[in-house]
């Protein structure tokens, strides 16, 4: 484990306890503010969230807080997925019980891959519009942040969530951020608005002309980026985790060139 590794494992782990503990202290009702901590306040309520007819002030606080993070992406990409949300870090938990002996585990083709990547915007859209339309419940329904932190109330909607989260992702890492995150939606849009505008966003660079050709960049990489025919990772997807590099047989990412601005 290199030093960014390291603070990549511990950086997930103290979000995932923290997370962890709030979730057990919202179902134990301690805190009696239910959800109102969650990252995913700007999706699920987007600008109504800051409205005056919205009263508890963590939920405005959560979409600001949302909006901060989503709008971080233009500069530094979704290092967000990568170090702290507590969803992706338990996905990759669970994939890697599966599939940690294995090579790798990817098993849909990547035309599929591409086709379910389009699902997460439509939720988004989905999530924009019932928001818009003062129906912002409705996504809650969905929402398995909520469903954690409300196993009393779980929806059949939410169940299916889960389901994809903590079935699905046994064999497709990370399931949920590839294909139906609507965050991940967001700060796609807020990356993809960066780039339009011609601003500077931290990325992976590789020496092409060291690779062999042999793709384990691209299998081992949790967001199915196809990795091997770049010179530099500018797919707004990426999560900054650094597996293309520690995984290299050849080493042709070197430590200085991992991150770069361009
Ligand atoms: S894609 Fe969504 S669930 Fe996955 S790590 Fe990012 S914000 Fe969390
Ligand atoms: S391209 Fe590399 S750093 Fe980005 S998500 Fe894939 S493995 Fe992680």
């Amino acid at each position: 484990m290199n030093k960014r590794d390291k603070i990549r494992f511990f950086s997930q782990l103290f979000f995932l306890i923290v997370s962890l503990t709030l979730l057990v202290l919202l179902i134990l009702g301690f805190l009696g503010v239910s959800h109102s901590y969650c990252p995913f306040a700007s999706v699920c309520f987007g600008i109504l969230g800051l409205s005056p007819a919205v009263s508890v002030w963590l939920f405005k606080t959560a979409a600001i807080v949302g909006i901060l993070i989503a709008f971080s992406t233009v500069f530094w990409g979704r290092k967000f997925c990568g170090y702290i949300c507590f969803l992706g870090t338990l996905q990759e938990f669970i994939y890697n019980l599966n599939c940690s002996r294995k090579k790798y585990c990817r098993k849909l083709s990547y035309k599929t891959h591409l086709i379910l990547r389009v699902l997460k915007y439509l939720v988004l859209i989905f999530t924009a519009v019932t928001a818009f339309l003062a129906l912002q419940y409705l996504y809650m329904k969905f929402c398995p942040v909520y469903a954690l932190a409300h196993p009393q109330n779980i929806s059949l909607a939410a169940v299916f969530t889960l389901i994809v989260i903590f079935v699905l992702g046994v064999w497709v890492e990370r399931f949920w951020c590839r294909y139906l995150c609507p965050y991940a939606a967001l700060m796609n849009l807020f990356q993809y608005m960066g780039k339009l505008l011609g601003i500077k966003r931290q990325k992976i660079r590789r020496n092409i002309e060291a690779s062999v050709n042999c793709k384990t960049c691209s299998n081992y990489c949790p967001m199915g980026i196809k990795i091997e025919c770049k010179e530099e990772i500018s797919n707004i997807n990426c999560i900054h985790c650094g597996r293309c590099v520690r995984k290299c047989l050849k080493d042709n990412f070197s430590k200085e060139q991992c991150l770069y601005r361009d």
